[in-house]
């Protein structure tokens, strides 16, 4: 789960990370009284949406910047460009995102850009932190053109970070005043205090600057949770923004299924990861492209099943459905019901192959056939596979 900036800073200075003061609105009536909360001649406007590159984004008004630092004067209007229009950035993809929060930020003066994370290292299944002198620019460009100038340092979990994990990154970054290092060393130590405390899987400052007086301020802010560990931390649920996520993904986790969109034209309906994951490289390996990834989970009942359809139904991408279970804990015949009550609510109107296998099997296929639907029943995966490939590439 992904946070705004805005709110990222806000446990930033829980966790006596530095940043900018700043304030964020929701509406153009507030405004004025976040811009006179911030001091400064000088003030920086940020659109407030959960992706990167906003700087250099540009409105799909024909206006440039997602991020402006503008005399205090030109604040309001600015964020008036900002608010309730579509920002695209390299990260946002051609459609853009909305932007329904603007913040309203001090500026400050910047005498060099660094770049700090922690993250999971899935290596050696331990937090790392990244750090480099090349900041606020793509860190995955300077990963590619010059890999040298990135540090990393494992922290084993069962120490936490320690001084000489600090001093590392303090040298490596070129640090050597000793106020600065001071501030280096509190701030690292809260980052990761907040990175394990709050379950995060990465939180990353791109701008971490120093200014001219010495200080080190965090200028920007991105952290992401890991969603599996959200149930301990429901101030951390408060600050999911639903308007951030696609509408199908939120409603299959009301649902309580496991469904992730994807490009492709074949939806799947499966029960397990493991399963998803195989249904949809079969799929791939036949020719056709997956739609999603939906795990209706081992103990799905038909209401979910009906859900799952409705879901995958609602895209308008979807050419043909594949329905591919394997009957352990959840019998076929509850599938089979699913598909049979999801097909009086809702239209099924693109080619559909049913497999089923397993607990109940015969019931299933059974209450299918006297159901009369029109679909191609099918008896191995990739038998499954290829038939829902041809049709989709004849329907279309
Ligand atoms: P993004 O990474 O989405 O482009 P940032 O918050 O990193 O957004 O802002 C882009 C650039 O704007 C930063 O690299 C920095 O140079 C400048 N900037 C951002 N916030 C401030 C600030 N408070 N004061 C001065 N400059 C800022
Ligand atoms: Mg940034």
């Amino acid at each position: 789960m992904n946070i705004h900036e805005y709110q990222a800073k806000e446990l930033f200075s829980k966790y006596g990370i530095a940043v900018p003061a700043g304030k964020a609105a929701q509406s153009a009536d507030d405004f004025e009284s976040a811009l006179n909360s911030i001091n400064g001649d000088v003030v920086v406007v940020k659109s407030q949406i959960h992706a990167g590159g906003r700087g250099k984004g540009t409105f799909t008004s024909g206006f440039k910047g997602g991020v402006k630092v503008l005399p205090r004067t030109e604040a309001i209007e600015v964020a008036g460009k900002m608010l309730g229009n579509t920002l695209v950035t390299h990260q946002t993809g051609p459609e853009g995102r909305e932007v329904k929060t603007v913040y309203f930020t001090e500026a400050s003066d910047i005498q060099k850009e660094y770049y700090l994370a922690i993250l999971l290292d899935r290596a050696s299944s331990r937090p790392v932190i990244i750090a480099s002198t090349e900041g606020g620019v793509d860190i995955e460009t300077v990963a590619e053109e010059s890999p040298e100038k990135i540090i990393r340092v494992i922290i084993d979990p069962a120490t936490g970070i320690m001084p000489f994990h600090k001093r590392l990154i303090a040298f490596g970054l070129g640090f050597s005043d000793k106020n600065q290092l001071k501030q280096l060393d509190k701030l690292l130590s809260g980052l990761y205090k907040m990175f394990w405390e709050t379950d995060a899987s990465m939180v990353e400052i791109n701008p971490l600057i120093t200014t001219p007086a010495g200080d080190i301020l965090a200028l920007d802010a991105k952290v992401n949770f890991d969603s599996n560990a959200l149930f301990r931390h429901p101030e951390i649920v408060a600050l999911r923004d639903l308007g951030e996520e696609d509408p199908k993904e939120v409603k299959a986790s009301d649902t309580g299924l496991s469904y992730i969109a994807l490009d492709g034209n074949i939806a799947c309906l499966v029960n397990g990861a493991g399963l998803a994951m195989a249904t949809m490289d079969i799929i791939k390996h036949f020719g056709g492209n997956p739609a999603n990834f939906l795990d209706v989970g081992g103990g799905a009942n038909a209401d979910q099943v009906t859900e799952a359809f409705k879901i995958i139904l609602s895209d308008p991408n979807v050419k043909g459905i594949l329905v591919n279970i394997f009957g352990g804990i959840m019998s076929c015949k509850t599938i089979a019901d699913g598909i049979i009550e999801a097909a009086k609510n809702v239209e099924i109107n693109v080619p559909l192959v049913v497999r089923l296998e397993g607990n109940s099997v015969a019931e299933g296929k059974q209450a299918l056939s006297d159901s009369g639907l029109a679909l191609t029943p099918a008896d191995s995966l990739s038998d499954a596979a290829q038939k829902i490939v041809k049709l989709v590439a004849e329907a279309n």
